[in-house]
């Protein structure tokens, strides 16, 4: 398995395996850019068939991250790391430990964070062994509160932030009073995101998995619970997908009426290629890591220690960001995914 020669090597500053033996820990950390700063991006503990799947995922990921941060205007690069192991079987505090060694060997140009299998006890324990690890401590909540280092609420306001941007562009609407928006997935973010949006007047509908979830969107939010392939072809202002990834793909795309997509959820195409098919179909694509910048941007200030006040303002810059993209795709008549990705590489190459 060669990295240099490999499909998703984009220039990579550093590619690094850690293993040890003791806890079984198999790992590696890609710093894919650190032009901007220390390259920043959760840890993800997966069961992988094979290294090389985890080779790809973190060459990916690592370089998603990188431009996440730059369209954000963060002064963080773009790193990832990932374990070789399940997250339902395989964790232990070793492991973990071992795992912030790993991250400390590299003397902070990596900062760890919580991803998919992994979370705030991960990242405490993490941090007995390294500094370099976001989102292991309390933290300010928006509402002057305390909460713990989850960005789950910063994710959702910045989704929320986005769809006032999207629906302004598309609908020609500067508020959301009675904008009907389907929700897939009601968890951490999409919960938070519900909550915003009742609180600005739009109706909703949602679907899960876990019939708790669903239950309490409708029980605390008064929204319309609808079947899991249902959420589709819902005659509704927004598709909001903020449970899984490749969601928008052909089947999915025959049901989905919605003129605006705008969630949380990574990935959200299933191929690059379907940005084109939505551009035809004037359905306007809000750029997932755009949109969902929110977690990555509350990592940052907790990290750089500014004031909540600061954190929300900084969010709220995810609204014109989107409506630069929007309109830089109308005007050019290419997809939004094609001009966000041109505003990260403009804005690494400028500097923020
Ligand atoms: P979560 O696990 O708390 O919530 C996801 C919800 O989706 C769960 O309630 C789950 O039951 C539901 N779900 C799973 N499969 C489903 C399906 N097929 N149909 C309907 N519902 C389904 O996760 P989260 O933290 O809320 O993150 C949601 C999405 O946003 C993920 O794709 C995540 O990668 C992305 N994201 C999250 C953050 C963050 O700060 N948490 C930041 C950026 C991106």
């Amino acid at each position: 398995m060669s990295v240099f020669t490999h499909i998703d090597f984009d220039h990579h500053e550093q590619v690094v395996y850690g293993h040890d033996q003791a806890s079984g820990l198999k790992a590696i950390i890609a710093i894919h850019d650190s032009s901007l700063g220390p390259a920043l991006g959760g840890c993800r503990m997966w069961n992988y068939a094979n290294d090389d799947e985890a080779l790809r995922d973190v060459l990916r990921l690592s370089r998603g991250m990188t431009y996440k941060s730059a369209l954000a205007r963060l002064p963080l690069g773009g790193g990832k790391a990932v374990i070789i192991g399940d997250p339902h079987t395989g964790k232990s505090e070793a492991l973990f430990q071992a795992m912030g060694d790993f991250v400390d060997s590299l003397g902070g140009r990596y900062i760890t964070a919580a991803d998919s299998g992994t979370g705030v006890a991960e990242m405490q324990i993490m941090a007995e062994r390294t500094r370099h690890v976001a989102g292991a401590g309390q933290r300010e909540a928006f509402d002057g509160g305390s909460r713990d280092g989850d960005p789950s609420p910063s994710t959702a306001y910045g989704v929320f932030v986005g769809i006032q941007a999207a629906v302004a562009h598309r609908l020609g609407r500067s508020d959301l009073q009675g904008i009907r928006v389907a929700i897939q997935g009601v968890g951490q973010v999409g919960f938070g995101l519900a909550k915003l949006l009742k609180a600005a007047g739009a109706q909703l509908w949602v679907t899960d998995i876990q019939p708790a979830n669903v239950q309490r969107a409708v029980e605390q939010l008064g929204a319309t619970a609808v079947g899991q392939n249902d959420i589709y072809g819902l005659d509704v202002d927004v598709f909001a997908p903020c449970a899984l990834g490749a969601i928008v793909n052909p089947q999915t795309l025959e049901a989905l009426r919605a003129p605006i997509i705008a969630g949380a959820a990574n990935n959200q195409l299933a191929d690059a290629s379907l940005a084109e098919t939505l551009r035809r179909r004037e359905c306007l694509y809000a750029p997932d890591y755009a949109i969902n910048a929110g977690g990555i941007i509350d990592v940052c200030y907790e990290r750089t220690g500014g004031s909540v006040a600061q954190l929300k303002a900084h969010i709220e810059g995810i609204g014109p960001t989107l409506t630069e993209i929007f309109q830089r795709a109308a005007d050019e008549g290419v997809t939004t995914s094609e001009i966000a990705d041109r505003m990260a590489r403009e804005r690494l190459q400028r500097g923020l």
